[in-house]
């Protein structure tokens, strides 16, 4: 909106010196709505699949104790926050899996069906189990690095990743010459082994602690996280949890 040749703001009239108002926030809007600024705000912002979704996750594979860091002290441009990274996560995994879904019958490779039990799921399940997994370190293991606040960021990247990681599987099964998901006990020791192995190196790197600590101390806490789960849920519902079924036929 201007008045007199100024820009101000569509929402409490502040003159505009950028794109963004100073006092409220509101983005310049200029023009009415087109269908291709809706369709482009949706991929921006619901599902983030931008640069910085793809930043994110290549700086939480190459240093990820330095990304913590840049979040911590206030350096966030152009990497997203971890609950708006980790819900991206889920949303590539539904993607992929509607796209192996498709593409597994068409190529005669069923097996890459089996990787997708780990793959979507409740996000906000999904999202308790990473405040859990991670309060449970903090009772173990008393972190100098990090507050308790700082802890869960921390945290939810790591998931986040191992999400992107896992999401990955089912691709890989559908290129490879061998059906990798024919063996659940294949699917299960990948599946697992990323998440302890990621997570080992991811906190390694950001505690500056020994692999091999960094390792032990993970293996405990999912020993204990998912123990005590497996406590209150039932064995049942952590085996469906922990196993991927087999795809059927
Ligand atoms: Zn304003």
């Amino acid at each position: 909106m201007t008045t007199g040749g100024r820009w101000q703001c569509t929402s409490c009239e502040t003159p505009l010196v950028g794109d963004f108002c100073h006092a409220c926030g509101q983005r310049r809007i200029q023009g009415r709505l087109s269908v291709g600024e809706f369709f482009a705000d949706v991929v921006r912002r619901v599902f983030r699949f931008d640069q910085a979704f793809a930043v994110t996750f290549w700086r939480m594979v190459r240093h990820p104790g330095r990304l913590a860091d840049d979040y911590f002290v206030g350096r966030r441009a152009g990497i997203l926050d971890p609950l708006q990274y980790f819900i991206s996560s889920i949303f590539v995994q539904l993607v992929i899996a509607a796209l192996t879904r498709a593409l597994a019958p068409m190529v005669g490779r069923l097996s890459a069906l089996a990787w997708l039990g780990q793959l979507g799921g409740v996000v906000a399940v999904k999202i308790l189990l990473i405040f859990w997994m991670a309060t449970i370190w903090r009772l173990l293991f008393r972190a100098k690095r990090a507050n308790l606040a700082e802890s869960y960021v921390f945290a939810t990247y790591v998931f986040g990743t191992t999400s992107l990681l896992w999401a990955m599987l089912p691709l890989i099964d559908l290129l490879v010459p061998a059906p990798l998901g024919a063996n659940v006990l294949v699917v299960s020791a990948v599946t697992l082994g990323i998440e302890v192995l990621y997570a080992s190196y991811a906190i390694a790197n950001f505690a500056k602690i020994p692999w091999f600590a960094s390792f032990a101390r993970v293996v405990v806490v999912m020993v204990v996280g998912y123990g005590l789960l497996t406590i209150v849920v039932g064995p049942g519902s952590m085996v469906s949890l922990l196993l991927p079924p087999m795809p059927p036929g």
